[in-house]
């Protein structure tokens, strides 16, 4: 029998409990991501790819978060069915986690070898001696002289921040890093160093990523494959070259057409018209009808359920069922 993959998530459903009623942020999801592989998981703010990634790390605030219904298989094993403790040792040691704000990730009162020491010795065997000597071949790993192991915080830049946050997160090589748009608070300019330094450690530490951006120059860059999601649903899924090369769903086209150029003429960048719908009131059918300049009549009457296009190619949408769909 053959390996099950890293993560399996089956029929997800995730809802918020408001006083006005229960809002469904990520309905019926479904994604897989096999052993080494990067999955780059797309989206506009509020399409709910950072409350999917919140759900697999049993992270969600309980209340007003709820996972309703649904599987997250981890190596074959369902992590809802794991107690707290469970969890605990799970985060940090098999699946990590970078967040968009390195802030909000660091301690502001605890020196940046400290934090990268108790990460490992949280987590494995290692006496104290060895876990402050990994922490500073960690540091060095990210391109931060160990020497300034001893700083704090707020004595480093940005990108080195988000270096030492990296650090922390790959310092138990984890088998899953999830990155919830690591680079968006950077420079550009470090922005591209600090992907380089992902994506070589990524292979060093031979470790699967989740990839959360809206940017799609870098899942083009760095992911095998890539889920584009929208209103809390994934709307098209397929290989990376093959969704870049044959976008089918009419929200990914609307996507790829708002991406400007540099050999495009003005006339040639398109948007998407209208704006994200909220989630507590999703229109009827399927939630792209009234931004979608390809509606029919059944759209405002029937959710559309996802269809294997082509093999390995799937996309929700009744006028793109592929040609041997009912
Ligand atoms: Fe557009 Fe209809 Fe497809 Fe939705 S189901 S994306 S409204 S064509």
């Amino acid at each position: 029998m053959s390996d099950p993959p890293l993560l399996d998530i089956q029929d997800l459903v995730i809802r918020y409990e408001k006083r006005k009623g229960a809002v469904c942020a990520v309905e019926g999801l479904n994604l897989r991501l096999e052993r080494g592989k990067t999955l780059g998981f797309v989206g506009e703010t509020g399409a709910g790819k950072t409350t999917a990634a919140l759900g697999i790390m049993r992270l969600l605030p309980e209340p007003p978060g709820k996972i309703v219904s649904g599987r997250i298989l981890f190596n074959g094993e369902n992590l809802l069915d794991k107690s707290e403790d469970e969890m605990r040792s799970i985060r940090g040691g098999k699946i990590a986690m970078i967040f968009q704000d390195p802030m909000t990730s660091l301690n502001p009162v605890a020196t940046i070898g400290d934090q990268i020491t108790e990460m490992i010795s949280l987590h494995s065997d290692l006496s104290r001696r060895d876990s402050i000597r990994k922490a500073s071949d960690m540091l060095d790993l990210v391109g931060i002289r160990r020497e300034r192991a001893g700083d704090y915080p707020h004595q480093l830049s940005g990108g080195m921040k988000q270096r030492v946050v990296i650090a922390i997160a790959l310092a138990c090589s984890p088998e899953l890093l999830i990155a919830d748009e690591p680079t968006t608070a950077l420079d550009v300019t470090i922005q591209a160093q600090v992907l380089d330094l992902m994506k070589g450690l990524k292979e060093a530490f031979s470790t699967s990523l989740l990839m959360i951006s809206h940017d799609l120059g870098i899942v083009a860059e760095f992911c095998d494959d890539t889920a584009i999601m929208y209103a809390g649903r994934v709307v098209e899924y397929a290989s990376t070259a093959e969704l870049f090369g044959n976008p089918i769903h009419p929200y990914t086209r609307g996507l790829f057409g708002s991406i400007p150029s540099i050999t495009g003429g003005k006339g040639d960048l398109r948007t998407i018209p209208g704006l994200t719908p909220d989630a507590s009131n999703l229109p009827p059918g399927c939630p792209f009808q009234p931004r979608c300049d390809i509606a029919g009549p059944e759209c405002s009457k029937e959710a559309p359920r996802p269809t294997e296009v082509k093999f390995g190619h799937y996309c929700l949408c009744h006028l793109n069922r592929g040609e041997n769909q009912p």
